[in-house]
């Protein structure tokens, strides 16, 4: 046909075919000249303006909004359970979704079969909401563990510290493994670092009610400490004098937070919370980051 689906042919070798009456195919190769002749002008014409633009000044330069860009970082909230069930999920998917959809596209989900490599290289964030027990198959958490070696980020929130008991590397991710817990009441946590961006906005002493995990072990040596519940404060929970509750770590070349709060609906209606899981998730995104101590002056 006459339609040139390849631009780069010459107009005759189109329309040679196209009729043994003389008379019509030099008018078409006489339209096609003119064709030409304007293609050319066209072609000529945006040089022109790509050399001009290009030559603008930055500063002139047309910027898009972050919220319009068509491909925002995307965040994978992960809430599978195969033991105890939190009511308190879907409350927790609302919250991260109100508090994160700005900046992130959220995809939440509760089936694994999304755990492979090339699905999380999209995500810049895993956060296990409130998992429990054995939900990953090993092809999966091969996955998630070449995930985190290629830079990527955890969140974990309450019980996903109660979840793959039997993969030690997790245990390892998540920094402890949850033992036990006393009834859910109101008890203090202490800020120990307001360095993080899951703990700038909070308060030395904070206190607020909860169901608050006993881990196995105490993860101080091998994570960065947040907060930790001062247990003089709690009925039941006792963990030797020292009872971390939230914190991070730089983990085998990605990033690791956790917050043992969680169990509850209200949590997530709680504003500093809110807070708290908007910093914590955006750090192991790695769009925040902890604020430097200021260098001490000399003496
Ligand atoms: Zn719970």
């Amino acid at each position: 046909m006459a339609e040139a689906q390849n631009w780069g042919n010459r107009p005759t070798v189109i329309f040679r075919s196209q009729s043994s009456r003389g008379g019509r195919v030099h008018r078409m190769r006489r339209d096609n000249n003119r064709f030409f002749a304007f293609a050319s002008i066209c072609v000529l014409s945006a040089a022109l303006m790509a050399a001009a633009f290009q030559a603008a000044s930055p500063a002139t330069l047309p910027t898009v909004p972050a919220e319009q860009k068509s491909e925002l970082p995307r965040v994978l909230v992960f809430s599978k359970t195969a033991s105890f069930r939190h009511d308190s999920i879907p409350d927790g998917i609302q919250c991260l979704r109100e508090l994160l959809s700005k900046k992130f596209t959220i995809d939440a989900t509760e089936d694994a079969s999304v755990f492979t490599p090339t699905n999380l290289a999209r995500y810049k964030v895993i956060v296990f909401l409130s998992t429990t027990g054995n939900i990953l198959d090993t092809q999966q958490e091969a996955a998630l563990e070449g995930y985190i070696h290629a830079g990527g980020g955890f969140a974990g929130i309450h019980a996903a510290a109660d979840t793959e008991h039997e993969w030690p590397w997790y245990g390892k991710l998540v920094g402890a493994y949850f033992l036990t817990h006393p009834k859910p009441q109101t008890a203090t946590v202490i800020v120990e670092s307001k360095l993080h961006p899951s703990s700038t906005m909070l308060p030395d002493r904070w206190t607020r009610f909860d169901e608050w995990y006993v881990y196995k072990d105490n993860p101080r040596a091998r994570v960065q400490v947040i907060a930790a519940l001062d247990d003089s404060t709690i009925d039941g929970a006792n963990m030797g004098g020292d009872h971390p509750i939230a914190w991070y770590q730089e983990f085998e070349g990605g990033r690791s937070w956790y917050t043992g709060g969680g169990h509850t609906k209200e949590s997530y209606a709680e504003p500093l919370f809110r807070e708290h899981l908007d910093g914590g998730i955006r750090w192991a995104a790695g769009e925040a980051k902890i604020t430097l101590a200021p260098a001490k002056s000399a003496p």
